[in-house]
């Protein structure tokens, strides 16, 4: 009898979930685990935390809906707090499987966990099967092997595009064989973790709380209650509300929801309702995510290097106030410092924002443009490793950016975004900062 391990990482849910398809398909019985790392919450070298308390309050809300949605599933979710790669070893053993089923991860330190954990398990006759599922594109179906994928995004848009069809999603799955062998272990809590609590300021875009229905619950509101998808390409730079994005990135980042669910519901909403530049525009920016997502299994540990895939070396100083005074909203530069303390008071910041701060940073105040990086990591809630480095890569110009960077006036794009000054007001009502 064939006795398996799904093992989740970033793909939090039932529905779309290859690996948890193939582990039921595999196993007669099936073990959900998932093991909180807790390197997440180890203090950096810039004495922040990796993880803030926003970003691990949306995963601890996304872990309990799986543990209930695998509940109606008849199954239960292992839930432990420490190295995946210690972990999920020991419990093959305890649980004596045949094999590992998990979501494939393309990231230097997810690497490194499926690496460590193969070679704890050698010569034990248990195999990590990890699937790929986390893109639109498959790695199977891209025209290129991956260290030919172009570094460049419209080549990379324009190919795939042409070439590739959309796998079609996994249903989730009816039942799951599962027996209480083991403690399924209780869901920790922000004090049990050893995090302080924040609270998330009341003129955050949106309550944000993690699981897989939230994310549905999202996009139902998104596209077919509030018929925004018709008009996101002239709304996405907006600054201010639910409404000018669809927020999806942090469901997506965990894979609360699959992107190609996403996109066969933009499919379904061209059909039902209207298909026109916006319903691509919204298809165009996941193919970005993909893009990503293909460079960093093309450059490896490089993306989070300072002289990031270019290997350039960049004059930039380690210079600790002026990183401070960003990172705090604190600069004196009001378009900079609001995007700032929303960032810091809810965990999101629009692109336009993030592209804006992340100039700033590195173009005019000249700091090491990693430190931003690692604030975005301990802050953001929709932090995601290809999307934000490559994305702070890009901007610094040692990463996809065939013109080596962008330098944005902050005065021009703070008249341009946020003309009456709204947005800075807004986030900076409190401040001695007078808006632009
Ligand atoms: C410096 C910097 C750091 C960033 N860090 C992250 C990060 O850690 N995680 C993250 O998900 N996105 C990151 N982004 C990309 C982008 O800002 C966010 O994906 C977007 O703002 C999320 O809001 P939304 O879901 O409403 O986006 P929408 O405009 O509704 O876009 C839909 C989806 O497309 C994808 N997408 C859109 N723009 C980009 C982009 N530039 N790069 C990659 N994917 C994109 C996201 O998955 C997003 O959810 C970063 C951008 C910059 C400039």
């Amino acid at each position: 009898m064939d006795r398996v391990i799904m093992w989740f990482r970033n793909d939090l849910r039932v529905k779309d979930n290859k690996a948890l398809s193939q582990a039921c398909l595999n196993g007669n019985i099936v073990f959900p685990v998932y093991v909180l790392d807790r390197r997440l919450l180890e203090t950096t070298a810039l004495g922040f935390s990796r993880c803030g308390s926003f970003r691990i309050e949306f995963l601890l809300d996304s872990l309990a809906e799986l543990r209930g949605n695998l509940k109606k599933l008849g199954a239960d979710l292992i839930l432990r707090v420490g190295n995946p790669e210690e972990v999920v070893p020991w419990l093959a053993d305890e649980l004596r499987v045949e094999a590992i089923h998990c979501s494939k991860e393309i990231a230097h330190e997810e690497l490194q966990q499926v690496h460590r954990m193969e070679q704890k398990l050698q010569g034990k006759g248990i195999e990590v099967k990890d699937h790929w599922q986390s893109t639109l594109f498959h790695e199977d179906d891209v025209p290129w092997p991956v260290k030919q994928v172009p570094d460049v995004f419209t080549k990379f848009r324009k190919e795939s595009e042409k070439t590739v069809e959309i796998q079609s999603e996994f249903q989730a799955p009816n039942k799951i064989h599962f027996q209480h062998e083991v403690e399924p272990g209780e869901l920790p809590t922000l004090k049990d973790l050893g995090i302080e609590p924040e609270k998330r300021s009341k003129k955050a875009v949106l309550p944000f709380k993690g699981g897989e229905s939230e994310a549905w619950k999202r996009l139902n509101e998104y596209f077919w209650k509030d018929d925004l998808l018709k008009r996101y390409k002239y709304t996405r730079n907006e600054l201010i509300g639910k409404d000018y994005s669809s927020k999806f990135s942090p469901w997506l980042a965990l894979g609360c929801i699959s992107a190609k669910s996403i996109y066969f519901e933009i499919k379904k909403y061209e059909k039902e309702r209207t298909k026109n530049s916006s319903t691509y525009w919204l298809f165009f920016e996941l193919l970005w995510r993909d893009f990503f997502k293909f460079m960093t299994k093309k450059h490896g540990k490089s993306i989070f290097l300072k002289p990031g895939i270019t290997g350039d070396a960049l004059e930039m100083s380690d210079d600790c106030d002026a990183f401070n005074a960003w990172r705090l909203g604190k600069t004196g530069e009001p378009f900079i410092d609001a995007n700032m303390v929303e960032l810091n008071e809810t965990g999101f910041m629009s692109n336009r924002g993030r592209q804006n701060v992340a100039s700033y940073l590195i173009h005019d105040l000249s700091v090491n443009w990693t430190w931003g990086a690692m604030w975005f990591e301990n802050r953001l809630i929709d932090y995601d490793p290809s999307s934000n480095w490559l994305n702070w890569a890009y901007i610094a110009g040692v990463g996809n950016d065939p013109q080596k960077g962008r330098k944005f006036s902050i005065e021009n794009q703070s008249l341009k975004y946020d003309p009456k000054g709204e947005y800075v007001k807004m986030w900076l009502q409190n401040n001695l900062v007078k808006p632009r």
